[in-house]
């Protein structure tokens, strides 16, 4: 990468922002928001962006010092490359670790009302979360978009999935998907004719040959069909082979596909290729893996007569959502401006546009408009939240699968992503996890802990001893689908607040038992697997785990899965939703909230891919509403 040419932050100050003359403000530069921004860019639209974290580490330098970070960080949790800012505050893993089942965590940046405390986690970075996302990038299934009809549990969308196809691909451009149509067709995914993705499919490793081998002609019946239990590749957010096949809508014969680059002004650079080294989460060294600000800067390039169209500007946190008194219009959106994160003092500016987008994510969108006393016609705002919970189930394989290869999953167990059984049991997909126990019990440090200090290895038993270990662990983590619930919801209270005198989320949460009915299925469907594979299972769930969950006299532990929704969910009036089917406010014309708090169902795939395809939609509806 030529950094010579990389000049951002290309930033504006707060009294050019108030000043300014927008079409759009959008609140965010997430992937949510990157791509708004964009999408109205190319089409000539005065665009504010206003972003909370900071601009300076939107350069080479910024992302450089992320890995510093990272690299001397003691605690390798998934916000380890960034530093804490009290004034864009976020969940923080080990603020719930030492947490007993249901206890109330008023001191860290969620309140968690409980009765499960949740781990989730989330960015207020330039780029948003999918900085430090896995990555993977699954369509949803075409049953998901219809849970009441077809199974009478759940909601439904007031679109369906081919209303959405078309914008699934404009994401898979966007994102550089890596992927296998036909496999993905198996499981029940449709596609345009002749479709491919932009990139061949990332290639099993070699631990899920071992795996897939071992479970050749499994089956498992359940509500009287029979399943096989074989593996499928993940469709990924990351650089592979380009795929001479793939012909977007916007074909140009005379050019192959390039893989997205590292972010640089210029674009220019193809793509870093995967290198397969596991360290996707948190956060890519090499910049294979898609993240938001490779679609930011390319909105921040695009220019209206002659000058650029997209304003930024960033330590910015939009604090209340200002309604016109008496009419139905948002006015402006008030923003606490701070010069550093340790240090409170800010400027308090308001901010006005046509438009208004709140792209903040699914619990600070719903925090944002409940700290603004909007709580919507329908009263949903904030209810309804969801996330995969995940049932984490580890063994030691008889021999080496040679782990650390590849991405931190490439494949995983897929069948049970739909069928009849969802009308009492929630759906899932398990990964096969490249990087051995790490989620479950903290490996390889704990290894390391363990040889030493309980198996007094040094020398070359110690490394003996942990190849032979860590080179056969065997993580399934199985990505259960969570229905929505009214009493699932995010709140405020003015007790709690941030350093900036923001109100805080405060979070109440509960795993349905619909979703763990699937938990106790996953669990002896483990043992089976386990067994099958000669695999010695060490899967143990500890009582005072904060993520402790009882169900049918057994525990298990159950992790966030990082995928907040439903906050805001679409419908098809104002008052069995919050937004309609383009994500605008019923209750305000000029506002729209968009992400995962828009989807009133999450199925068995991770949300981003299609939230980024609500997005591309979205785009369409703003510009007509500015015409
Ligand atoms: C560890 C981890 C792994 C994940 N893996 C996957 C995966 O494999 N596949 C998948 O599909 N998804 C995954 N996700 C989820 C994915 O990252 C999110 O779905 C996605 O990033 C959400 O995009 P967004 O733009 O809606 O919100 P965000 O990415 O959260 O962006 C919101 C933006 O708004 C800014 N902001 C927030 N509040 C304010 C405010 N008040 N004022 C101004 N700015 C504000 C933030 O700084 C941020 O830039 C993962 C998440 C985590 C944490
Ligand atoms: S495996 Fe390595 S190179 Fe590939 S996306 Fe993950 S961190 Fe990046």
């Amino acid at each position: 990468m030529d950094q010579s040419k990389n000049s951002f932050p290309r930033t504006i100050d707060s009294k050019k922002a108030a000043e300014g003359n927008y079409d759009v403000i959008i609140i965010g530069a997430g992937i949510a928001g990157s791509i708004l921004a964009h999408e109205l860019g190319k089409k000539k639209k005065r665009v504010l962006i206003i972003e909370a974290g900071a601009g300076n580490d939107f350069s080479p330098a910024g992302f450089r010092a992320y890995l510093e970070t990272f690299y001397s960080a003691v605690s390798k949790d998934n916000q380890a490359p960034f530093n804490v800012n009290p004034n864009a505050p976020v969940p923080r893993s080990p603020d719930v670790k030492a947490l007993r089942p249901g206890e109330p965590n008023t001191d860290a940046y969620w309140v968690q009302n409980g009765p499960f405390v949740s781990d989730s986690t989330y960015s207020r970075l330039i780029g948003g979360t999918t900085i430090h996302w896995e990555a993977k990038a699954i369509r949803m299934l075409p049953e998901d978009f219809r849970m009441l009809d077809i199974h009478k549990v759940g909601l439904n969308w007031p679109i369906e999935y081919k209303d959405l196809e078309p914008y699934y691909r404009m994401a898979e451009r966007e994102i550089g998907v890596s992927g296998d149509v036909a496999s993905q067709k198996r499981l029940g995914a449709e596609f345009s004719e002749n479709y491919v993705y932009p990139m061949h499919e990332m290639p099993p490793s070699y631990l899920d040959q071992v795996v897939d081998k071992g479970l050749s002609g499994m089956k498992v019946k359940l509500d009287g069909t029979d399943y096989d239990i074989n593996l499928a590749t993940f469709p990924q957010g990351r650089n592979g082979i380009p795929n001479k096949e793939y012909k977007p809508w916007n074909y140009d014969p005379t050019k192959d596909y390039q893989p997205v680059g590292s972010v640089s002004l210029h674009q220019e650079d193809q793509g870093e290729r995967c290198q397969g080294n596991t360290n996707c989460v948190p956060i890519c060294p090499v910049q294979a893996k898609y993240d938001a600000r490779k679609t930011l800067v390319k909105a921040l390039n695009e220019k209206c007569n002659g000058e650029y169209c997209i304003d930024l500007l960033c330590q910015a946190v939009a604090s209340q959502v200002i309604v016109d008194p008496g009419s139905s219009k948002v006015k402006a959106i008030e923003i606490k401006v701070y010069k550093d994160p340790n240090d409170p003092d800010h400027d308090t500016v308001n901010v006005k546009g046509h438009v208004f987008i709140l792209a903040t994510n699914a619990v600070e969108n719903a925090r944002l408009m409940l700290a603004s006393g909007l709580p919507g016609t329908s009263k949903l705002i904030g209810k309804n939240l969801m996330d995969h919970p995940y049932l984490l189930n580890w063994a030691l394989l008889p021999e080496s699968a040679g782990l650390f290869n590849g991405p931190v999953v490439t494949s995983g167990i897929c069948n049970l992503r739909r069928g009849s059984f969802r009308r009492y049991q929630a759906a899932f997909a398990a990964d096969i996890h490249n990087d051995g126990w790490g989620w479950a019990t903290g490996s390889p440090v704990s290894d390391l802990v363990n040889c030493v200090d309980n198996l007094n290895k040094f020398g070359t038993g110690l490394r003996n001893q942990m190849f032979n270990q860590i080179s056969r662990q065997l993580l399934l983590a199985y990505m259960i689908e969570m229905l929505p619930e009214e009493s699932n919801r995010v709140t405020v209270d003015p007790r709690f607040r941030d350093a900036l005198g923001n109100l805080r989320p405060v979070v109440s949460y509960n795993i349905p038992d619909y979703s763990m009915k699937a938990a106790e299925y996953a669990r002896q469907l483990s043992k089976q697997i386990f067994q099958r594979l000669g695999a010695e299972d060490h899967t143990a769930y500890d009582l005072l785990d904060y993520g402790h969950v009882n169900y049918n006299g057994d525990g298990y532990s159950i992790r966030g899965g990082n995928h907040l929704s439903g906050t805001h969910i679409m419908g098809t009036n104002k008052t069995n939703s919050v937004v309609n089917s383009h994500q605008k406010s019923w209750d305000h014309t000029n506002l729209y909230l968009v992400g995962a708090g828009s989807m009133p169902t999450i199925g068995t795939s991770n949300t981003t891919l299609t939230l980024s395809a609500l997005c591309f939609r979205t785009a369409e509806a703003v510009y007509n509403d500015l015409k």
